[in-house]
C-alpha cells in the first residue's frame, strides 16, 4: 500500500532512542509507516500520494503540554472579559474593560473577567470590592486571575451568594476581611468555591466554540497533545462532543478530579479509557497553593513575611484519597509546589505503595517546584513522574519569584530530576503560564527571565533534553510513549513544521523560531 503522505523536510528530528536526525517519513491513514532518506522515502510514494514538500524546514514530533489548562483558556478567551497585562496595566484599565462589559449584559447577570496579575499592575495589588463596585453595582462581578488560586467579586456579588460579616472561612480558603469582619471582595481557594457555584455554566455550544478557538491557538505554537489539568464532568462532555463534531484538534489526556474518583471507579472507567483524541487519564489532587500567587506551601515562611503558605488538604485526608485511588489501579497526579507540600504528597505516595505495591504506576507530582536534595532521592526511589513549568523562569522571574530568596536556587529543577532518571513532562499550566512549547524549551535550556538574568544555572539542561521533556517526556508520564512523542514507524503522525532546526540557533533564539505548520494523525490543523 503506497503512503498518503510523504513528508521531506530539511531536517527531521526523530526523537527517537538515539535522537537520529533523518530527512522524509511516510503517513499512511493516521499513523508513521517509514522513516528514512529522502530517496529511500521518495521510492514508497505512488500517484495518489500527497507530496510535503519542506526541504527548508525541520520537522519535529508535535508537542505534548502534559500540564495545562486548555478549556479554562477556552473559556476565559471566549466567555470571559480579559484582563490580562497585554490589555490592562492599571487598576482604572482594569475596571473600565469590567464596565464596558456590564453596559452590554443585562442587569443582573454575571460578569467574569480572568487573566488578571497583581503584579503586573501599576498599584501591584489585587482590586477589591469597592475598586470593583466601580465597573457596576447591578451586576454581580468575579475575577478569575491567572494563578487561580485567589479570586475577587464586587459587593453585589458578596450579597447575591448572601455572605457577610457573620460568614465563618470556609475550610481550605479565606476571606480577606474589612475592619468590621466584612468581607473585602479577595477571596482565597475555598472561599471562591459558592461564588463559582452561582455563575451559569456555558452551553455546550458555547464550550464547542471555545474549544475551536483555543484548539487554533495551541495548534498554532505546534501543540498536538494535552494533558487537561482539571476535569469535571463537564469537561468530559466537551472533550467527547469535540472529538465527535470535530472541533477538537489536540489529543487530550483528562485530569479528573478526585470529586469524581467514585463516579468514575463504579463505573469502572480507568485509567486509559477512551481513544487516541479523549483519554480519561489520571485521578487530580492538590496539596498546596500556587508558585506565582506565593501560596506554595514551604518549609520555612516566606521572605519578609511570617507565613508559609496555603495547604488545601489535611495530611490524613490526602492519605486516604491517593490510597483508595491507588488501590483501585488508577494513576495519580497531585498538585504540589513548596517543599513541605511536596513532602507531605511523598508520605502520602509511600504509605500507598507500602500497602499496596504496584509495577509502573507513573504516579506524578504536579509542578514539583522547590526540592531538597532528599526530596529527589525520595522521587527517584519512588519512580514518580514530575511536570515543572517550563516557562516560569522567563514568566515570573524578574518578579514574582523573588519571594522565594535563597530558595530560587532548589526551584525548577530540571537537571536534578534527569540526572537521575526521573521522567519529567514539558508543563505551561497555561493560561497560567505562557504557551509557547519553544519558550520553554529556551526557558529550560538558558533559565533566563524576561529581562535576561539567569536563574540557577545549574539545573539547565540541553535542546535536545528539553525537546525529549515536551515529547517523549510528556508521552511517557501519560502512558502514551508506544504511540506518541516520536517520529518512528508505528506512532501517530503527530508533527510540526519549523522554520529551523531548534538544536542549531544560539539557544537565546529558540522562540523566536515560526511554527510553520502542525499536522494531527496526518492531517494539517495549522498553517502559518
Ligand atoms: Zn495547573
Amino acid at each position: 500500500m503506497n503512503p498518503d503522505l510523504v513528508v521531506r523536510a530539511d531536517t527531521v528530528l526523530t526523537v527517537d532512542d538515539s535522537f537520529s536526525r533523518e530527512e522524509a517519513f511516510a503517513v499512511y491513514g493516521d499513523e508513521i509507516t517509514a522513516v528514512g532518506t529522502h530517496e529511500a522515502i521518495t521510492e514508497l510514494a505512488g500517484p495518489e500520494t500527497e507530496i510535503l514538500d519542506v526541504e527548508d524546514q525541520t520537522v519535529l514530533p508535535g508537542f505534548i503540554d502534559a500540564h495545562c489548562h486548555m478549556t479554562f483558556r477556552g473559556r476565559s478567551d471566549y466567555l470571559e472579559v480579559d484582563l490580562g497585562p497585554e490589555t490592562v496595566g492599571s487598576m482604572d484599565e482594569l475596571v473600565a474593560e469590567l464596565a464596558a462589559e456590564a453596559e452590554a449584559t443585562p442587569e443582573g447577570e454575571w460578569i467574569v473577567g480572568a487573566g488578571h496579575d497583581d503584579t503586573k499592575l501599576e498599584e501591584q495589588r489585587h482590586p477589591t470590592r469597592h475598586d470593583l463596585d466601580e465597573a457596576s453595582t447591578d451586576h454581580p462581578i468575579m475575577i478569575t486571575p491567572a494563578g487561580g488560586h485567589v479570586a475577587m467579586v464586587n459587593t453585589r456579588a458578596v450579597e447575591t451568594a448572601g455572605i457577610d460579616d457573620e460568614t465563618p472561612d470556609p475550610d481550605g480558603g479565606h476571606f480577606e476581611r474589612e475592619d468590621d469582619g466584612y468581607p473585602n471582595g479577595i477571596l482565597h481557594e475555598a472561599a471562591s468555591d459558592p461564588f463559582e457555584a452561582l455563575i451559569p455554566d456555558p452551553t455546550p455550544e458555547e464550550d464547542q466554540a471555545a474549544l475551536r478557538e483555543v484548539c487554533e491557538q495551541y495548534n498554532s505554537k505546534g501543540i498536538t497533545g494535552v494533558g487537561e489539568a482539571v476535569v469535571h464532568p463537564e469537561e468530559i462532555r466537551m472533550y467527547r462532543d469535540g472529538a465527535k463534531q470535530d472541533t477538537l484538534s489536540v489529543r487530550a489526556y483528562l485530569m479528573v478530579l478526585h470529586d469524581h474518583f467514585d463516579d468514575l471507579n463504579r463505573m469502572r472507567i480507568d485509567s486509559g479509557f477512551g481513544d487516541e483524541m479523549v483519554t480519561i487519564g489520571l485521578i487530580k489532587n492538590f496539596v498546596d497553593g500556587a508558585i506565582a500567587a506565593r501560596t506554595a506551601y514551604l518549609e520555612e515562611p516566606y521572605e519578609g513575611r511570617d507565613d508559609r503558605g496555603d495547604l488545601v488538604i489535611s495530611q490524613e485526608e490526602l492519605d486516604e484519597q491517593i490510597m483508595e485511588a491507588h488501590k483501585a489501579g488508577y494513576q495519580i497526579g497531585v498538585h504540589a509546589n513548596g517543599d513541605a507540600a511536596i513532602e507531605m504528597l511523598l508520605d502520602a505516595y509511600e504509605r500507598a505503595l507500602e500497602a499496596h505495591p504496584r509495577e509502573d504506576h507513573r504516579h506524578r507530582i504536579e509542578h514539583g517546584t522547590m526540592v531538597t536534595d532528599e526530596i529527589v532521592d525520595r522521587i527517584e526511589e519512588l519512580n514518580l513522574c514530575v511536570l515543572p513549568f517550563s516557562t516560569y523562569i522567563y514568566q515570573h522571574g524578574d518578579d514574582k519569584l523573588s519571594e522565594y530568596g535563597d530558595r530560587l536556587e532548589r526551584m525548577f529543577p530540571y537537571n536534578s530530576y534527569l540526572e537521575r532518571g526521573i521522567p519529567v513532562g514539558g508543563s505551561s499550566d497555561n493560561p497560567a503560564g505562557l504557551l509557547p512549547p519553544l519558550l520553554g524549551i529556551r526557558t529550560m535550556v538558558t533559565r533566563k527571565t524576561r529581562s535576561g538574568d539567569t536563574i540557577s544555572p545549574h539545573e539547565a539542561i540541553s535542546v535536545e533534553e528539553a525537546i525529549r521533556v515536551y515529547t517523549t517526556g510528556a508521552a511517557y508520564c501519560s502512558f502514551e510513549e508506544e504511540i506518541k512523542g516520536s517520529i518512528e514507524p508505528g506512532k501517530l503522525a503527530d508533527f510540526v513544521v519549523l522554520s529551523e532546526d531548534p538544536t542549531e540557533v544560539p539557544a537565546d533564539d529558540i522562540h523566536e523560531i515560526d511554527v510553520e505548520a502542525t499536522y494531527l494523525g496526518g492531517e494539517a490543523v495549522y498553517t502559518g
